[in-house]
């Protein structure tokens, strides 16, 4: 079965809020704002967007204490600074972290008397409207329904169970030219990761595969600039629909193993989220060759697709942008085992891996002391 459902109205253009103001007006009269502690104010969307609530005459609170890796700590503190304040709608600016807590705040707004852990169990939690601006190329947050939060009680990051599309995708070419360079290289990274994921878990459908194709030849477009720093406007736009089109893909795909694979490296070595991810990718993708019966031949696909004449190479270039990461023989044992008991997650691909499979993964992917 083919199927596609992305309800998110996406809306690119030079002058974005400005031109969409009929379409704001509808969500209410009194807004939160939640973003990080710069991006929003340094990407020139904050200002926009308030001067546009402004003119609509919308109230709004602004929350502008989102980490990176948002915790769920934080999503209640948003709910708490609001007190009983009625608020309409969410509007997220910023990257993955500030977009995600956006909408898991909208889930809590929404469902006030709620415990906030609940956003990890309950997967029938409604949220308040969220819209979306991004100011990173990378996540594609914007188009798709899930919140990646750190979890401080289980030490780990993860997909909520609470799943919320954004209303509305703003996006702003010019809010993207204030990344710092290494933030540029790993947002990139990570749609690079969507597409490549996206295009070989078991619930890609033709209709993902399509998109993902299309987004495959923008990073392509974007990769030479991306890797010799040369960061034109024209590798920023294409960049931008990689990972906004990445989204559309998830959105249908889901991700697989070097997702989950990455979040031990980022929780416990701050390691960016698509750099922890892309290092699994060259393992992943040679077990697809050898064992997935429908459509093995999609790897050389991939890898054509994104311009690299083998695996060697890819991995080169990967590892090239990501640098070494060491971690434990220990660590590289319980991250397999971890992994390993996430059968939703191992159950992404059409054939089976096992623990030491994912050994072999963390063994490939990093320096093991
Ligand atoms: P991020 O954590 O949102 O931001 C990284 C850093 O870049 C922050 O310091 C941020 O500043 C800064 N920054 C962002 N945009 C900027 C701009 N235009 N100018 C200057 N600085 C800017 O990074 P991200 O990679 O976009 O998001 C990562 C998160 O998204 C992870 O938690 C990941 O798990 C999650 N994720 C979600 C999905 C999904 O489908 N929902 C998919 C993949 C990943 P501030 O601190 O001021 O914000
Ligand atoms: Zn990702």
């Amino acid at each position: 079965m083919d199927t596609f459902y992305m309800p998110t109205k996406i809306i690119f253009d030079n002058d974005c809020l400005n031109v969409c103001k009929e379409l704001i007006m509808p969500f209410g009269k009194s807004c939160l704002i939640v973003t990080g502690r710069s991006s929003a104010r340094k990407s020139g969307a904050l200002d926009d967007a308030v001067n546009v609530l402004d003119e609509l005459d919308i109230e709004y609170d602004v929350f502008d204490e989102v980490e990176e890796n948002p915790s769920a700590e934080t999503l209640e503190k948003a709910r708490q600074s609001i007190g009983d304040k009625q608020i309409d709608f969410v509007i997220g600016i910023g990257g993955g972290s500030p977009l995600d807590a956006a909408k898991m705040i909208g889930v809590l707004l929404y469902n006030r008397k709620r415990h906030y852990r609940d956003i990890f169990k309950d997967g029938s939690l409604k949220s308040l409207p969220v819209l979306a601006i991004p100011t990173t190329s990378g996540t594609g947050s914007e188009t798709t329904p899930y919140a990646v939060i750190t979890d401080v009680e289980q030490q780990i990051k993860t997909s909520c169970q609470a799943k919320v599309f954004p209303e509305l995708a703003l996006i702003n070419p010019k809010y993207f030219r204030t990344m710092p360079k290494s933030v540029t290289v790993s947002t990139a990274i990570d749609a690079m990761c969507h597409l490549v994921e996206g295009y070989i878990t078991r619930k890609r459908t033709l209709y993902s595969d399509r998109l993902a194709e299309v987004g495959m030849s923008y990073f392509r477009q974007a990769k030479e600039d991306l890797m010799t720093g040369n960061f034109t406007s024209s590798m920023h736009e294409a960049l931008i629909h990689a990972s906004t089109i990445a989204g559309m893909v998830i959105s249908q795909s889901g991700t697989c193993i070097p997702h989950g694979m990455g979040y031990p490296l980022t929780y416990n070595y701050g390691v960016s989220h698509g750099k922890a991810t892309s290092l699994f990718l060259p393992g992943v993708l040679e077990m697809f060759e050898e064992r997935d019966h429908v459509e093995p031949e999609k790897m050389k696909r991939i890898l054509s697709m994104l311009d690299f004449g083998s695996i060697e190479a890819f991995e080169a270039f990967i590892h090239e942008a990501v640098g070494d990461v060491s971690i434990t023989k220990e660590e590289a044992k319980a991250y397999s085992e971890w992994m390993g008991s996430n059968q939703w997650k191992l159950d992404s691909l059409r054939f089976e891996v096992t623990i030491d499979d994912l050994y072999e993964l963390y063994e490939r992917a990093c320096r093991l002391t």
